[in-house]
């Protein structure tokens, strides 16, 4: 083809406007080289990134030096801009700065508990009832869950009732049941610890700390946690984002306690089919931007059985270290979340269902 024979105007216009390309990008590094070295001084200060007085101050500077010929209120829309994007730079920096960030090319955080590795090759699987009612409830679901080649058993003894007139958990009783339990059939406990007070007796008898989701911003809890040194899993707040999340792993990292696991387990939306919706999309992210493991709670995630297999499916396939779900050997009889509860046939055959996809860890 032919090459355009434009006016020599033209072609002169077009060379000083790549000129003057190549000036704005070398001001807009500038801009962005200084931006973000302020976003690192209001981390230091704990300031936020976006100062809204800071901006309409410079605004108004820039519109009282702008000689034209660009219209002020043009001038102002990208300038705007300019600024969105660099917070937007800035919080990019501080995520990069985040001490449970993953480095790149580092390896997963492998966590051992009893002889299990959570976050290692193998999914593992985490199960128990809601609540720990009686040692004969325990007893027997943790017998029938060991059978089925599940280690580690999770129970509440303190728990979260949106009303204070329903089952508050056995404490401190129900802890001792779950750790003799736990004892005789070799098995690993979770349990939730509900405030501050009482950390040091849930550690006491669990092998790991769960913060549940109405704690995940409870930041005096977290801080406590970094001071233990027993792997604490911290559930995704019902209203969290993924950032927020990743910040409360951050709470107890930078307290001295780098074993965290995060479990995600759906969050509130307007959707009512389900308890909470999962948000699958959220362990693929949380893998590429921790080195955690992630665990995936399928029971308050969806609060109704029927459709567990492919949900379990789904949460292994993007990529989940393991899954958490509620077993009571009599779920109709449960003091807290019957409906959602699996029996020990319906673990058995979750776990056949499975087990012809994935294989998972196990102690013996
Ligand atoms: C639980 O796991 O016992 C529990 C109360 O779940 P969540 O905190 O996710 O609601
Ligand atoms: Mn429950």
């Amino acid at each position: 083809m032919k090459a355009k024979n434009y006016p020599k105007q033209l072609k002169e216009l077009r060379a000083e406007m790549t000129k003057v390309n190549e000036a704005i990008m070398g001001n807009l590094n500038d801009f962005f080289r200084i931006s973000n070295q302020i976003g690192e001084v209001k981390d230091k200060m704990g300031l936020a990134h976006f100062d809204p007085v800071r901006e309409s101050q410079m605004l108004k500077e820039i519109h009282q030096k702008n000689k034209g010929p660009m219209p002020n209120d043009l001038m102002k829309r990208i300038f705007k801009e300019i600024f969105r994007a660099s917070v937007e730079e800035m919080d990019v920096g501080t995520r990069s700065r985040l001490k449970v960030k993953r480095l790149p090319n580092a390896k997963d955080l492998v966590i051992r508990v009893n002889g299990i590795e959570i976050g290692g090759e193998k999914p593992i699987l985490m199960a128990g009832p809601c609540a720990v009612e009686d040692f004969d409830q325990i007893y027997i679901t943790a017998k029938g869950l060991k059978e089925l080649g599940i280690d580690i058993l999770r129970g509440g003894a303190f728990k979260p009732r949106t009303s204070p007139y329903s089952f508050q958990g056995l404490e401190e009783k129900g802890l001792k049941m779950l750790r003799t339990v736990a004892d005789e059939f070799n098995m690993a406990i979770i349990s939730e610890v509900l405030d501050t007070r009482n950390v040091s007796l849930v550690a006491k008898y669990a092998d790991i700390i769960q913060v549940g989701a109405r704690n995940m911003f409870n930041y005096s809890l977290l801080k406590e946690l970094g001071k233990i040194r027993k792997p604490v899993m911290i559930k995704r707040g019902l209203m969290a984002t993924i950032d927020e999340f990743i910040l409360a792993a951050e709470y107890v990292y930078i307290g001295g306690n780098h074993e965290i696991i995060l479990c995600e387990r759906g969050i509130r939306t307007f959707e009512t089919q389900t308890r909470n919706t999962l948000d699958i999309t959220s362990i693929p992210i949380l893998k590429n931007e921790t080195p955690l493991p992630i665990i995936v709670d399928i029971s308050h995630s969806l609060g109704r059985k029927d459709i567990i297999k492919p949900v379990a499916h789904a949460a292994l396939t993007a990529g989940a270290d393991g899954l958490m779900f509620e077993s009571h050997h009599n779920p109709l009889a449960a003091l807290s979340d019957s409906e959602q509860q699996l029996d020990l046939g319906e673990v058995q055959e979750l776990i056949e269902y499975l087990n012809e996809y994935f294989q998972f860890s196990t102690v013996n």
